[in-house]
């Protein structure tokens, strides 16, 4: 049984087993969560990241994939890295989206993550709109068979918080 929750703040504060990073395919980081992450995590997640570019990951990570590092200094144990699809008003992405949230909770399974804390992959800098981006994140977690017992949300704002609200219910 998968408890879903909702938290309004930083997700680099969450004590969870692992965190879910929107990264972006170089995983050498970025804006966003992703800066928030690295500066906070330190050094070793990107050297971390430098070695799966190194070695299985030479041309980057495609997007609605999903591969652990160490969480560094952080109270988590993991970063997931995920890449989000960037959004677009012609072309259905959804499936990507969708496929990021599953991926990360197959690697958060493959870890034996009990607790994994989500940000709102590709609403910020990729532009996904809040709300839809909102009802694909949940309703792909509730469809996912995973053993983590809590999959938590980490939304930076209220507006943020409101839509993921709404879709939880
Ligand atoms: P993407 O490139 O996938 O859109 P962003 O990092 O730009 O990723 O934004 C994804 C979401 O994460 C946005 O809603 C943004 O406000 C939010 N965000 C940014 N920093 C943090 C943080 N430290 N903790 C939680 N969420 C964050």
């Amino acid at each position: 049984m998968t408890t879903i929750t909702l938290v309004q703040g930083d997700i680099t504060r969450q004590s969870v087993d692992a965190i879910v990073n929107a990264a972006n395919s170089s995983l050498l980081g970025g804006g966003g969560v992703d800066g928030a992450i690295h500066r906070r995590g330190g050094p070793e997640i990107l050297a971390d990241c430098r070695r799966l570019r190194a070695s299985h990951y030479g041309r980057g990570l495609a997007t609605g994939r999903a591969v652990a590092t160490t969480a560094g200094d952080l109270d988590a144990r993991w970063v997931i890295h995920t890449v989000g699809p960037v959004y677009s008003a012609t072309e259905d992405r959804s499936e990507l989206l969708a496929s990021c949230y599953r991926e990360s909770l197959r690697v958060a399974d493959e870890l034996g993550a009990r607790t994994v804390a989500f940000p709102a992959v590709s609403a910020g800098i990729y532009g996904w709109p809040m709300d839809d981006a909102a009802r694909i994140a949940v309703e792909t977690v509730r469809a996912v068979p995973t053993s983590a017992q809590e999959v938590r949300f980490v939304l930076f704002d209220e507006r943020a918080h409101e839509a993921f609200a709404r879709q939880v219910g």
